[in-house]
């Protein structure tokens, strides 16, 4: 949380990270379609209160649909109803992003008061220290400027001393000169000043001045102290910068950081019975994966089966309209799809890579699961994203082709998980 920014800017940078892309491969009505499903996941982190998740997401909405989207090579040709349904949408995403803007410019307007508070705090703990030291140091220097002169005076009452013992001598001196014709005097020639006379204090001794030589009674003062482990300080925890903070999300244990997607468990069985006809005919079918969005998990919930066309190794649906149709009827989100391979092993061939794409470059989540009829095996697979994305992104040609195979330009999805504890409902809209 960047709290350190006033709350306009903090609110813009977070519109920035409503980044969107747009693929002139991808067929511009799964752009409309996917537009539904941004404002549903939007509507969703709403009610769960994840207004940063919501913003960022209508952010993307917003730029996709109001500049980006009009770039893509369909876009004079797209149908004036998406285009018209899609108008209406904006108008809908601008002003849910506007109220969630006020809810989040009060949030960040109190954290970054607390903060000013905090640094201000910071600042007069410092300033504080910052005197005491300098107090400190003033005491030191007056300690040391009163030895020096404690010095000095030793000494000059040293030299008084002297001064006033010359004086003694000379005057007595001068008593015996005066009185040495009548006095006999002994050869002990002895002054009148007591010769214990105390001697002249020691300077390099008086307490208080510091000395090189150390004294053998003296404790040494470089004595190293015993390791009191109990005093170990605890790490802190690293507090980061001023970087841009990430929008709040659970902790994501997968190898992408892609949300869980949760598949029902029942899903493999229920679509290969009902699809069974096909398959002994060594016909493909397909289906397309609906769901909703919830505490930042996608769960899978309908199977539909649209009208389409299938072949021993393809499978082409046919009416895209009803895919939208039931879309709005489920109120649900595309979460990928399903097919079955009736006499082949379980796997993304070039085809199923090139229809996958634009499943995978709307919602990075989206899975293809691949049904084996001959080898009773079920795959829940992704193109890899980097270099499988890419490559296919970039692949134009029709049918079944090689692509790079070392190593496959897919993989098993890590992000899914297979539930006992959900059921699929299946749609089936084949003869509809
Ligand atoms: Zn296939
Ligand atoms: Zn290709």
């Amino acid at each position: 949380m960047d709290s350190s920014l006033p709350s306009k800017e903090r609110l813009s940078k977070l519109f920035d990270q409503g980044v969107a892309t747009v693929h002139g491969n991808v067929p511009i009505a799964r752009y409309y379609r996917s537009g539904e499903e941004m404002i549903r996941m939007a509507d969703v982190y709403y009610e769960e209160k994840q207004y940063e998740m919501a913003y960022v997401l209508l952010a993307k909405f917003i730029t996709l649909f109001l500049e980006k989207l009009k770039i893509h090579p369909q876009y004079k040709n797209a149908s004036s109803q998406a285009k018209a349904a899609n108008k209406k949408s904006v108008k809908y995403a601008l002003s849910k992003a506007e109220s969630i803007k006020f809810i989040l410019e009060e949030k960040y307007e109190i954290e970054h008061t607390k903060w000013k508070d905090e640094q201000e705090k910071i600042r007069a703990l410092k300033e504080e220290r910052l005197e005491q030291e300098r107090l400190k140091s003033k005491h030191e220097k007056e300690m040391a400027e009163k030895a020096l002169l404690d010095q000095e005076k030793v000494q000059m009452e040293y030299f008084v001393e002297q001064q006033r013992r010359k004086q003694l001598e000379s005057e007595r001196q001068e008593i015996e000169s005066k009185f040495s014709k009548n006095v006999t005097v002994s050869d002990d020639n002895f002054p009148l000043i007591p010769v214990d006379f105390a001697p002249p204090p020691n300077i390099d001794t008086l307490p208080g001045i510091e000395q090189g030589s150390p004294q053998t009674s003296r404790k040494p003062t470089t004595t190293v102290p015993p390791i009191d482990r109990s005093c170990k300080p605890i790490p802190k925890p690293e507090i980061s910068g001023n970087k841009a903070a990430p929008v709040s999300a659970p902790v994501r244990a997968n190898k992408y950081g892609l949300k869980t997607v949760i598949s029902p468990h029942d899903l493999p069985a229920k679509f290969m019975q009902s699809v069974k006809h096909n398959t002994d005919k060594n016909v493909e079918t397909c289906g397309i994966l609906f769901g909703n969005l919830s505490q930042n998990q996608f769960i899978i919930t309908h199977v539909l089966l649209p009208h389409q066309s299938g072949t021993s190794e393809s499978c082409n649906t046919t009416r895209e309209e009803d895919i939208w149709e039931f879309q709005e009827l489920c109120n649900g989100i595309c979460l990928g799809w399903i097919h079955t391979h009736p006499s082949q092993t379980a796997f993304l061939s070039s085809v199923d890579l090139h229809t996958h794409y634009p499943y995978q470059c709307l919602m990075s989540e989206s899975v293809a699961i691949v049904c084996s009829g001959k080898f009773k095996e079920t795959g829940y697979f992704m193109i890899s994203p980097g270099r499988g994305m890419s490559e296919i992104g970039g692949c134009s040609k029709p049918g079944h082709h090689p692509h790079s195979t070392v190593p496959p330009l897919f993989e098993s999805c890590d992000h899914v998980n297979v539930s006992s504890s959900h059921t699929v409902q299946l749609v089936d809209w084949r003869n509809k």
